[in-house]
């Protein structure tokens, strides 16, 4: 390994703390903890040869603006002036034009969000910012020091996040923030690795014939998000085909998952003439998360790494999901060394 790989972190964005969530009636405590981020952290920490841990600079507002809606950020903004220990859970979704409602009223904040699992309170705003802003960063590193490899540990994560709903977790968008900034410079591919269907990045880009995304995930018809993430989902207008969804089944192992990456999704980016990649580094398709439904092994993340980073692109892993927090910063470090690895192979 030559110089260590970026890895970008603000302590802030651990100042928010989802509290637990509904799952078929129960409440149970919520899978997004900040123990992940910790544990990645430490673990990066643990490797300082390896990895550069950097707090990143502040996001621009135009960058967040560039793809939120100003009333989704109002409402963040108005959540900022709850009691500290208040969080709200919208529960109220109106079946009326999207993002009609009062954006400084919390009760109308069903308005801006998909699920009921996905909390505000007065600190998510600035985690959600600061998440934000590794991937800028991370991204920009990429151009500004000729890294071959940035990682942002974002924390809330960001793939289903859309233009002007919240869910799933999230609420900005942190791969499309990287994207974004790299598609002024040319070609970008995003590729999502994470369990879940990145709707949101998809919905972003959807119309985007200069970003291709390609995701792999659990089927929609069983797994969340289950209204988007089918086959047939392939862009619209000049974006036509350049959306590529690949729905796996439950307990796909790592053979079939690098089968799937070696046939389909690695060749679309390839043929895509990809300039530069953000990987949507989700880590829940690991065999012991409570939330995903594979059987990746910590090795098989190493592999996996390793076939992307083949693809010889400047990339930029910004992490989603992955909720057991007790194994996620050996799995991220192994997909990171993976990633480098093929990159070193790849010149
Ligand atoms: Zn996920």
């Amino acid at each position: 390994m030559s110089s260590p790989i970026p890895a970008f972190f603000n302590e802030i964005q651990l100042a928010f703390k989802p509290l637990y969530e509904w799952a078929f009636g129960e409440r149970i405590d919520h899978p997004e903890t900040t123990t992940r981020a910790e544990n990645i952290l430490n673990a990066l920490h643990a490797e300082p040869a390896v990895f550069d841990v950097r707090a990143p600079t502040e996001i621009p507002l135009s960058a967040l603006r560039a793809q939120h809606s100003y009333a989704m950020m109002t409402l963040y903004n108005t959540a900022r002036g709850l009691p500290p220990d208040q969080t709200l859970y919208p529960s109220v979704f109106p079946k009326v034009k999207r993002g009609e409602g009062d954006p400084t009223n919390l009760h109308q904040a069903g308005a801006w969000c998909f699920d009921a699992g996905t909390p505000l309170n007065s600190q998510t705003l600035t985690a959600a910012e600061w998440s934000a802003a590794c991937a800028q960063d991370a991204a920009a590193a990429l151009r500004h020091e000729k890294q071959k490899l940035t990682y942002a540990l974002s924390r809330p994560p960001g793939h289903h996040a859309t233009r002007d709903l919240f869910g799933g977790y999230c609420y900005f968008n942190n791969a499309a923030v990287a994207a974004r900034y790299l598609r002024r410079f040319g070609r970008v591919a995003v590729l999502d690795i994470d369990f879940h269907h990145g709707n949101g990045t998809q919905s972003l880009f959807y119309r985007d014939p200069k970003v291709l995304t390609v995701s792999l995930h659990g089927d929609p018809r069983d797994f969340f998000p289950f209204f988007a993430g089918y086959a047939h989902e392939i862009g619209v207008g000049p974006g036509s085909g350049y959306n590529l969804n690949m729905p796996l089944p439950e307990g796909t192992d790592g053979p079939a998952y690098m089968a799937a990456l070696e046939a389909h999704a690695l060749p679309a980016i390839r043929h895509f003439g990809a300039e530069a990649l953000v990987l949507s580094a989700g880590l829940d398709g690991y065999h012991k998360d409570p939330v995903g439904h594979w059987q990746l092994t910590t090795e098989d993340f190493n592999v996996i790494g390793e076939r992307i980073g083949r693809l010889g692109l400047p990339t930029v892993a910004v992490q989603e999901g992955g909720y057991y927090a007790a194994d996620l910063g050996l799995n991220a470090v192994s997909l990171l060394r993976g990633l480098a690895a093929g990159l070193a192979g790849s010149r």
